[in-house]
């Protein structure tokens, strides 16, 4: 079984590496010159999540994160503090050539600078593009949702070393801001349809002034994932399968997790199980974090402050830190279940009149 991956990103390394384990023939290909370069992500991840990727994790790990805060539309601010550290902040160069070793280690042959072109033999094909879709278009396979986002390294003196920030309301409509603490310097980034630039040069203007060190442009995927990642030879993982989190377009663990699935089960000729497979472990998650997504995107911010003052006021914020970060359906369901879900209803319904909208017209 020869099995070509596509793309030198954390799924196509996992997806590659675990194939390469069951006795797979495997090459992975990545247009760029070096893997783990350029960086468009912030890094955030659970450190539950990244143990399952990369058991000895420390040498990537450039902060650790204890604390969260949310600022509401309005400005108000809701800061929770965590018992123990839950998440990091990781050094995504560093972590993917990690990766890049692990994969090499079990065998498989990586080719950088080199695009995918037509003339390339295999059985199999680990679609690993990330959100460029060149290869989901070429071989008919679906595009997930993304939305275009915008990161400016900032040189800050003054930061917490432990603390992410999070901002919703008009400086980021239809998605959030962060706040994300690196090295000497903190990533501050933002999603949107609308000129995410503009937005994030309107926000440094008047929350940081602080000297902007770096641009990084990304897309994030947060439609969650495609229907049928798998057509005739070719099945779509990571971004390019839209396997992250809706609910923040987080997309490292989620990523890896379906990745070792796609290349255990190409290796063993059992790719034409994969979207059963992968919906049968974790569609009800995607399903509920899609909900939980479309239901804040709905919000108008009257709604949006009420909602946060309301999950404050009942010591949701506390309670919803002992949850899992990645398989948020839990604290979703959590929160269906509390007195606060009355306040999400209209909006609920917005957003059942918005999917209905446009499922079928
Ligand atoms: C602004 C931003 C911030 C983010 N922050 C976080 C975060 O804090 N935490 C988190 O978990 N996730 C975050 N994400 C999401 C995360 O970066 C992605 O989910 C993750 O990188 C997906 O991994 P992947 O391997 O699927 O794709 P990628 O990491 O995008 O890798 C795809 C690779 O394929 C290569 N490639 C593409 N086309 C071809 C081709 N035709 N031939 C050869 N090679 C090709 C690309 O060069 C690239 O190296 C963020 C995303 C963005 C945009």
């Amino acid at each position: 079984m020869e099995i070509l991956v596509v793309g030198g990103g954390p799924s196509g390394l996992t997806a590659a590496r675990e194939a390469a384990l069951i006795g797979a023939k495997v090459t992975l290909i990545e247009e760029d010159r070096e893997i783990g370069k350029p960086d468009h992500c912030a890094g955030l991840i659970s450190i539950s999540g990244l143990r399952n990727i990369l058991p000895n994790y420390e040498d990537v790990v450039i902060n650790r994160i204890r604390k969260v805060r949310i600022f509401s539309p309005m400005g108000r601010e809701y800061e929770i503090s965590l018992r123990e550290y839950k998440a990091v902040v990781v050094d995504r160069g560093k972590l993917d050539l990690k990766l890049m070793e692990m994969a090499e280690r079990a065998g498989v042959k990586i080719i950088t600078n080199t695009p995918y072109n037509p003339s390339l033999k295999y059985d199999i094909m680990i679609n690993a593009e990330g959100v460029k879709a060149r290869i989901c278009r070429r071989f008919g396979l679906e595009i997930p949702k993304s939305l275009p986002a915008i990161q400016f390294d900032l040189e800050l003196s003054d930061f917490e070393r432990d603390a992410v920030e999070i901002y919703t309301g008009s400086i980021a409509p239809g998605f959030f801001a962060w706040l994300v603490p690196r090295y000497d310097h903190v990533r501050v980034g933002l999603a949107s349809e609308e000129n995410p630039k503009r937005l994030l040069m309107n926000f440094i203007e008047k929350r940081f002034k602080a000297k902007i060190l770096r641009t990084l442009w990304g897309k994030v995927v947060i439609g969650g994932p495609v229907n049928k990642a798998f057509k005739e030879k070719v099945v779509s993982i990571g971004d390019a399968g839209g396997f992250t989190k809706p609910t923040t377009g987080g997309g490292i663990v989620f990523g890896c997790l379906i990745a070792k699935m796609a290349g255990k089960m190409a290796a063993l000729g059992k790719l034409s199980d994969f979207d059963r497979e992968w919906k049968r472990i974790y569609l009800k998650e995607f399903r509920r974090m899609l909900l939980a997504a479309r239901i804040f995107r709905n919000m108008n911010y009257k709604e949006l402050e009420r909602v946060l003052e309301e999950i404050n006021n009942s010591g949701l914020f506390e309670e919803l830190t002992s949850y899992d970060m990645d398989f948020q359906g839990s604290a979703i369901l959590r929160v269906a279940t509390s007195k606060v879900a009355i306040s999400t209803l209209v909006p609920f319904l917005r957003s059942l009149k918005a999917y209905i909208l446009e499922k079928f017209l």
